[in-house]
């Protein structure tokens, strides 16, 4: 199996070149733009050949997430609370500056996530947040299910 596979994207993909006549397999001639996970071997011919850099090589593992000292866990969490408090004030407030600052509040506190490796995808800790919340109210079984399935063959345990 490869170790790798290839994800387009989109943002930056002008369509209809490169990869499309590289590909040995067909994977990234799709109706949705999306390059087929199933038929992708990884030889990542369309990434070399793509004069946009849209098309990056994923590992199919990711590699362990690096351990972090208490301190700098405690402190991203300060850091995530007080971004999220910042959103919530600005969503109640009118006018373009408090709809941008929601959005800053918004990326921020998601960077800080990554930077904590909470949102890793493949990840321990993301498989055991996605369990945590699959029955909770309002939160879409079939999302969170589906996600589970993707990154972890359905694994529960
Ligand atoms: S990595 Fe190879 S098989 Fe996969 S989409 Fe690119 S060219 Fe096709
Ligand atoms: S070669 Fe790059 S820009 Fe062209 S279709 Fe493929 S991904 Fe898009």
């Amino acid at each position: 199996m490869a170790e790798k596979y290839a994800v387009r994207n989109l943002r930056l993909c002008t369509k209809d070149c490169l990869c499309l006549y590289v590909c040995p397999t067909g994977a990234s001639d799709t109706e949705n733009s999306i390059i087929d996970k199933e038929k992708c071997i990884g030889c990542g011919a369309c990434a070399e050949a793509c004069p946009s850099g849209a098309i990056s090589m994923v590992p199919k593992k990711m590699p362990p997430q690096q351990p972090k000292e208490k301190k700098v866990e405690d402190a991203l969490r300060v850091l995530i609370r007080s971004k999220n408090r910042q959103e919530t004030i600005a969503a109640a407030l009118p006018g373009v500056l408090a709809r941008a600052i929601v959005r800053s509040a918004r990326l921020t506190a998601e960077d800080l996530c990554r930077e904590g490796g909470y949102m890793l995808p493949q990840s321990d800790q993301a498989r055991e947040f996605l369990l945590s919340v699959r029955n909770l109210p309002g939160i879409p079984e079939e999302a969170v299910s589906s996600l589970l399935e993707e990154f972890f063959g359905g694994r529960t345990e």
